[in-house]
């Protein structure tokens, strides 16, 4: 008997209850693995995502013995027509809970079925699927708090188990998938991106419970010391599995691992909220804020895009996204503080920005992240927190060196002087950007409209 793995944000090998569940309980039960590359999302894609899927998928066939088939088209199309050349009697996915995901596979599922094949979902890419975690009315929550209590009283699945043996079907790829793969690998001015697969997942993580887990919650809020664990790209594609990472856990009542947990359980609160209001991707969730004003300034939000807005901590932030895919967390919400509060742009603009450029590009994630610091997500009354990029960068990066690595025209000025180089002889002596606004009028500004804002509605 035959089984068809259909993978999607599911790119590794272990921990894998689909792959489990493809094999099946009976020996002698081959799985067929592939991966559909859908041109309308990848040309819809930006390079870096592209880039870094490709770079997932070929690690992710090593772990299946090269047995992992990319094909090109319409999952609609391609999946029945790959489960009749393998004569498989199943097709097993782990289960999809994003807008577009969700439609897609009922789609799928319905013509794999009219083919009188099973269609079998196990699994998500949370540690607790999205929708299972209600209040005592039964109501999904829509504040993070409760929310992540709930979760954790919710409890997860210890990982599955690894399959001992696996016969996998010697399934042969596209030439255009792999032509496909090898462009994107081959663009031009790409970042530099970290290892890609399971293993660089789980070499990395270790590292991280090493070295850095102890003393997480004092430093994740510090771009100058890298002590986050940068496991955000390998969850996006699922090289590794959240479920994983908990189980690995000695204490979680620890400080850093805590916090960890806590911060493990945004990721999974953002997928729920997509789960149950999927017009949020694009939509504020508070339609209190709808009678927002936004401008439109193409020069002010191209030097955003660049990191040349003349604040050296919004600079930094955006420059390090541009070279490496990847931003600190503190910086994603200065620089689209930035973007919202100081050049009174609409938060989508951004995110898009955002999703093109970020390895770790997720919607939920994103888009939502967007939203709490415009003030329109799931936070109760935001509006009035207008981050200062100079106050910012001096208390997370006192002595200046987050800077200093990203604006090299910046790097002749000593410690904290990085944050304020109009208050510096030399300050623009290296080429340095002058400010594109006053952040003190603008914040005013922000203020006013958001009270406007929220008066009109
Ligand atoms: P760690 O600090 O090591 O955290 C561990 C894991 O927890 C992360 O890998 C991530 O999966 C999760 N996590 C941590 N913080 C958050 C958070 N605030 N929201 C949701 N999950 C979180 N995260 C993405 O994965 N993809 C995105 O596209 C994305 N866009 C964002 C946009 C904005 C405007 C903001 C404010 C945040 C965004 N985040 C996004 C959340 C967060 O910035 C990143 O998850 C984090 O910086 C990834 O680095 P890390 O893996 O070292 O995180």
């Amino acid at each position: 008997m035959t089984s068809l793995l259909w993978l999607r944000r599911d790119l590794r090998r272990r921990d894998h209850p689909a792959l489990l569940s493809a094999r099946g309980e009976t020996p002698g039960t081959d799985v067929a693995v592939v991966f559909v590359l859908d041109p309308a999302l990848w040309s819809r894609s930006g390079a870096v995502r592209r880039a870094w899927v490709a770079a997932s998928l070929r690690a992710a066939r090593e772990e299946y013995d090269d047995r992992l088939a990319v094909r090109v088209g319409n999952p609609r199309e391609v999946l029945p027509a790959v489960v009749s050349e393998v004569g498989a009697a199943s097709v097993h996915v782990s289960r999809e809970t994003t807008p577009f995901g969700v439609r897609r596979d009922a789609d799928v599922s319905e013509a794999v079925a009219a083919a009188g094949t099973r269609w079998v979902e196990s699994g998500t890419p949370y540690a607790v699927g999205p929708g299972l975690v209600r209040n005592g009315t039964g109501d999904p929550y829509k504040v993070f708090t409760p929310f992540a209590r709930a979760w954790r009283e919710h409890g997860w699945a210890a990982p599955a188990a690894n399959p001992r043996r696996l016969d996998l079907v010697d399934l042969a790829s596209d030439d255009e998938g792999e032509r496909l793969l090898d462009e994107a690998l081959a663009e031009d001015d790409l970042p530099a991106l970290p290892d890609a697969g399971e293993r660089a997942a789980l070499t990395r993580w270790r590292t991280f419970l090493d070295q850095d887990l102890a003393a997480y919650d004092q430093a994740r809020d510090r771009p100058d010391l890298d002590g986050t664990s940068q496991l955000s790209a390998y969850l996006k594609v699922g090289a590794v599995h959240p479920r994983t990472l908990l189980a690995d856990l000695e204490d979680e009542t620890a400080p850093g691992a805590a916090r960890f947990v806590t911060e493990l359980a945004w990721r999974e609160f953002y997928a729920d909220v997509l789960w149950h209001r999927p017009d949020s991707a694009w939509r504020d969730l508070r339609p209190q804020l709808a009678g927002l004003s936004y401008d439109e300034p193409e020069d002010a939000v191209a030097a955003w895009r660049s990191g040349h807005t003349g604040y050296p901590f919004v600079d930094a932030g955006m420059r390090q996204l541009l070279a490496t895919g990847w931003m600190h967390n503190r910086l994603r919400m200065i620089t689209a503080s930035f973007l919202t509060k100081d050049l009174h742009v609409w938060w989508p603009v951004g995110a898009r920005w955002f999703l093109d450029h970020l390895i770790d590009g997720d919607v939920a994630s994103n888009n939502h992240g967007w939203q709490w610091v415009a003030g329109t997500g799931t936070d109760a009354a935001p509006y009035f927190r207008v981050f200062s990029p100079v106050r910012q960068g001096e208390r997370f990066d006192p002595d200046g060196d987050y800077v200093r690595r990203w604006v090299p025209e910046l790097a002749h000025l000593p410690g904290p002087a990085v944050h304020q180089p109009w208050a510096h002889p030399e300050g623009y002596t290296h080429g340095y950007p002058r400010r594109i606004v006053d952040h003190a009028e603008e914040r005013v500004e922000a203020l006013r409209r958001y009270e406007t804002g929220r008066s009109a509605t």
